[in-house]
């Protein structure tokens, strides 16, 4: 009998969290660190909005089509997962790229139609000025993110991992160039393999080993109302606002599918992004902000995932991504299958990590 391939995953957000649970499951010595509370950084701030919506290439697309299916999947295998298959209400583009949006999505088969007013007022009737027409896509939903990512872990560990917190790696290490595991302050930690799904902090470890990654990080801003009874049945896509309600009964509003930079005074921003709610919800009126969230993106340089085997460095293995809470359930099967029986998911051939790594200086 050969022995489990010992596997180090660094970060514990959605990303890191769904890599642990997939190869966990599939029988590997897992042991995920993290250099703070379990459950990730971005993950927490996140909007969270699962779709396959505007702004992106076919491929990219379809490896997001794909996450909403392996989201389903998960929602059965995975005790504890809340998802709203709540479906999404868009219009936030100006109406001939929003036709050309539903045009070239439903041509690709996404379950996109228009609605008329009368059915915008029927699908969510506290709108206070519905427009005069928008899309819907019934197969979107949400997740709380934290507790997504929390409930993946309790799975991996259910399956045999070891979680760490407050662990930081403070530095990969390397024999004859390949990766052999991780440095903890307390000790050096061997792993056959080392996948990085550390979010914005990959690019530091990868530094460790000379590499260079380019990785933007944008700040998203989202404001939480407190709780309120039902005012929105699914996820609401404005041009002045992108907001959902969460399973306790929170407003989060941010002003496009990411949130927004608020030129340091974050407070206000998120003041004046709960005002809006209160605008355009009716019965919101009174639902009083609670608290801000603030999350930097980890977003590769030209905004696709970066998803495999860097050259020439066995050992080693990256995920890192922006619609990290899309993407999760298909990175980490995908991930899975690459690192445990070699299979490359041709869905990830465009994210190779080559593309946007240099020798560091
Ligand atoms: C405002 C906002 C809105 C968003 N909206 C959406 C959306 O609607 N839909 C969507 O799909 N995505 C959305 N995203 C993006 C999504 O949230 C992220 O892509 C996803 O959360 C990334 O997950 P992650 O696990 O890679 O990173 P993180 O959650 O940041 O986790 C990384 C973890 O790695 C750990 N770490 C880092 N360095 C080290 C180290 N040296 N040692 C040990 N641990 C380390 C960190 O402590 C952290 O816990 C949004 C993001 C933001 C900020």
């Amino acid at each position: 009998m050969t022995a489990a391939p010992r596997i180090a995953v660094v970060g514990s957000g959605i990303i890191g969290a769904s890599i642990a649970w997939n190869l966990s499951r599939a029988g590997a010595a897992v042991t995920v660190f993290d250099a703070g509370k379990r459950g990730g950084i971005a993950t927490p701030a996140s909007f969270a909005w699962i779709n396959a919506s505007w702004g992106n290439p076919e491929p990219y697309f379809r490896l997001r089509e794909q996450a909403m299916m392996e989201w389903r999947i998960l929602d059965r295998d995975v005790p504890g997962l809340q998802i709203n298959w709540c479906g999404g209400l868009i219009w936030d583009l100006p109406p001939e790229e929003l036709h050309a949006f539903a045009k070239q999505h439903s041509s690709w088969g996404y379950g996109i139609r228009e609605v008329t007013r009368s059915e915008i007022e029927n699908l969510e009737p506290n709108l206070k000025s519905p427009p005069e027409f928008a899309y819907h896509v019934p197969e979107e939903g949400m997740v709380e993110p934290l507790a997504t990512a929390l409930a993946m872990l309790a799975g991996a560990e259910a399956h045999g991992a070891t979680i760490l917190e407050n662990c930081n790696i403070k530095w990969l290490g390397e024999d004859h160039g390949r990766v052999t595991g991780v440095q903890t302050h307390e000790g050096f930690f061997h792993a056959d393999e080392t996948v990085i799904a550390a979010g914005t902090g990959s690019a530091e470890l990868l530094a460790s080993i000379g590499l260079s990654l380019e990785l933007a990080k944008p700040m998203g801003l989202l404001a939480h109302s407190k709780p309120a009874g039902e005012l929105l049945r699914g996820l609401v896509m404005s041009p002045e606002l992108h907001v959902r309600q969460t399973a306790e009964g929170r407003l989060v509003a941010g002003t496009d599918f990411t949130g927004a930079t608020a030129n340091g005074k974050l407070d206000e921003a998120a003041a004046a992004l709960n005002a809006k709610v209160q605008a355009m919800v009716a019965g919101a009126e009174h639902i009083e902000l609670d608290f801000f969230t603030a999350g930097e993106r980890p977003t590769p340089a030209d905004g696709f995932p970066v998803i495999g085997r860097p050259d020439n460095r066995p050992g080693l293995y990256l995920a890192v991504t922006h619609s990290g809470v899309t993407l999760a359930p298909a990175i980490g099967v995908m991930t899975a299958a690459e690192l445990l029986q070699g299979d490359r998911d041709s869905l990830l051939l465009p994210y190779h990590p080559e593309r946007l790594l240099r020798p560091a200086a």
